[in-house]
Parts: C-alpha cells; structure tokens; sequence
C-alpha cells in the first residue's frame, strides 16, 4: 500500500490498473482479485478511502425493488452482494393515487396524506453505509493482494500508459505534485466518478455523452428512529439518519464542467441550498411540508450543506463500456446504490475472462 508520498514505488507494468477507488472501483477491485488472482491490480486513487469529496462518502445508501424490467437482475444481485450490509428498514413510496394499507402508518410527519395518499411499501428494501462498504471493499482487495495507492492524481496517456502524480500537501494547505511515475497496464478501468468521462476526453481524445451534476444533501430535522422506514416522494428521497433525515433532491439537470457550486437565495434571503434545489422544492411544498418547514437546513453558504460531483451515466443506469483495446469506462450515477455492485461484478467476470 502506497498511501503517501514518502513510501516509494518504483514503475512496473500491471495487468489491471483502475483509476478511482470510489464505490464502483473499490468493488470491482474486490470482485477481480477474488475472480482472477493471476493478474496484477493497481487501485489509485486521488483522495483517500473512499474520497471524503466523492459521490460514494455522500451517497443515500437506499435499496428498494422499484426498478425498471431491465434493472431488476441487476437490482437484487447488488442485494444479495450487500448481505447483511443492508439494514431492511423498509422504503415506503407515496404518491397521488391509491390508499394506505391499514397495516402501514402514514409518515404524517413528512408528508400531507391529502395530497399524497398513496402509500406502497417494499418490506425488502432497506439502508446501508456505501462509504463503509467501500473501505471494507478497498481492504479485502488489498488482502487478497491488490497494490492501493492513494493521494494519486492519474492521467491517461493512451496505449495503457497512466501518469501517476503523487500529491503532498504544503505547510500552507496546498496539494502539489510531488513527482510523477508512469506506469502501463494491459487494461485500464476508469472508475473516477464525474470526472471520468472528462480523463478519457482529454487523455484518450474521446469525446462521451455522460454528464455530471453536483448534488446537495441537505438534513431534515424531522425525528426519526432506528426502525423509521425510508420514504420516497415527489422525486425525492428522504433517508432516515442520526435521529434525523438526510433529503436526496431529484437532479432536474446536469452542470456543465467547472460550474462552481454557489448558494442560491430564497425570498431575498442568500441560502446554502442551490437554487435548483430550491427550485425542486418549491412545487412540492404542500405534499412535503416538513421542507416547507425551519427543520429543513438550509444553510447560510454553500460549505454548510454536503454536496458532490456525481456522473450521469448515459441511460441514467450504473453502466461500463468497452472504449478501446486497453481502457474501459465504469461509472456509477445516482442509480449505484440500486445496481453499482452488480455491474462492477459483470465488469470483473469479463476482465476476468478476457
Ligand atoms: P463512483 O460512484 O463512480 O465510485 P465516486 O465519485 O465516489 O464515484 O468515486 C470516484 C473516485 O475517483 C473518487 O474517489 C475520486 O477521488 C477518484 N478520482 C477522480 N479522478 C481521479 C484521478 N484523476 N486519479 C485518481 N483518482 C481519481
């Protein structure tokens, strides 16, 4: 393991080198060490594991079985994969038509059963931690003799070839380089979230249709227990957490690249939230009152509510393609938590047989 820059390492040749040890590259080095032991895997990544600013160290960590025909397989292999892992505190699904089964309270405190009387609840469905299962991922990978390296900024050179700038810090908080290795791997797995597709346009010159957008996780200080389900409505997706809620906005667009997130303004008022949060907001005030209410933060400057950078994959689904002979694009999106494992395990069987 290569954690800083002072533990040298000296340039070899890999089979496997996978650039990103958020969620979808640390499962797949996982996956490919238990799969194919004989080949040789390099896991480097930028920040630590996982990333405190990637989308994994973010994500809602919510599992339910409402999933298109296509992702159904998918959907519970990434079950069966998570295990004990998910905590199947059910996820209930409100919406305008239909009734609440007598056996299933309506989350009153949350929404307004007039306006939403519709309640479906998935009893499978459950929560999890993608942060600890990606360290635990991370770890295994390392123990069934993968190579780590972390604070590694990669950069594509073509034909295999990666750039890898290891960082340090400077006594005034700056990261520099501060030296650069080049290595070469039979097979190359960009696994780096956002900025996947944007290593591959300017490393490979090849142009992708994925886009990005940066995502915001605001708290709801409405109380919630151990046992309080998850409860999705309006496209949103409020996650019981630390006896309150975290509110998972739809994503009403992607942003374009090197978009600075800012707070938006709210009656006159500047807020840390988006203005396209709020603008997701806004049209669902009666059926959520609780966002309409002072327990939803909304922050004071953008730093105070949690936000990432997050991929949208074309399709919207967890997806990785094929790009060239030597270098394969995984990407996760806001569907990983349904699917994520699952595809990172396809990734692994076809690098495995290949
Ligand atoms: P995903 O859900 O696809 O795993 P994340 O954003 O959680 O998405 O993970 C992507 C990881 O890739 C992040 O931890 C990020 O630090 C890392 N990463 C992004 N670009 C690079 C790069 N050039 N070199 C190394 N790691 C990178």
């Amino acid at each position: 393991m290569y954690a800083h820059v002072g533990q040298s390492f000296a340039s070899r040749a890999y089979d496997v080198l996978i650039v990103g040890a958020g969620r979808m590259g640390a499962a797949l080095a996982w996956q490919l060490r238990q799969r194919a032991p004989h080949l040789s895997l390099l896991l480097a990544e930028e920040g630590g594991l996982p990333n405190e600013e990637g989308a994994t160290i973010l994500a809602s960590g919510v599992w339910h079985s409402d999933v298109p025909d296509e992702q159904r397989e998918r959907a519970e292999r990434t079950r069966a994969l998570l295990g004990e892992r998910l905590q199947p505190c059910g996820v209930l699904t409100l919406s305008e038509q239909g009734g609440v089964p007598p056996s299933v309270p309506y989350p009153a405190s949350l929404a307004d059963a007039a306006v939403l009387p519709g309640l479906r609840l998935d009893p499978r469905g459950g929560v999890y931690s993608p942060a600890s299962v990606t360290l635990d991922a991370g770890q295994q990978a390392v123990r069934l003799g993968a190579d780590l390296m972390l604070n590694v900024r990669c950069e594509l050179r073509g034909g295999g070839q990666v750039a890898l700038h290891r960082l340090s810090v400077t006594n005034t908080h700056q990261v520099v380089v501060d030296h650069t290795v080049t290595v070469t791997a039979a097979q190359v797995v960009i696994a780096s979230g956002a900025a996947g597709p944007h290593l591959i346009e300017n490393g490979l010159g090849q142009p992708t249709r994925h886009r990005q957008a940066y995502r915001q996780l605001p708290r709801l200080n409405v109380p919630s227990g151990p046992d309080s389900p998850v409860v999705r409505a309006c496209g949103f997706v409020l996650r019981p957490h630390s006896g309150g809620y975290v509110v998972t906005p739809p994503i009403l667009h992607p942003d374009p690249w090197g978009y600075q997130p800012v707070g938006g303004r709210l009656a006159g008022v500047p807020v840390g939230l988006r203005r396209e949060v709020v603008d997701s907001l806004l049209p669902h005030l009666e059926a959520l009152p609780a966002l309409a209410s002072e327990a939803l933060v909304v922050g004071r400057s953008s730093a105070d509510i949690p936000g990432a950078w997050l991929a949208l994959p074309e399709g919207g689904w967890p997806r990785w393609d094929r790009l060239d002979e030597q270098h394969v694009l995984l990407l996760g999106g806001p569907h990983a938590d349904l699917t994520g494992l699952a595809v990172a395990e396809e990734l692994a069987e076809a690098l495995a047989q290949g």
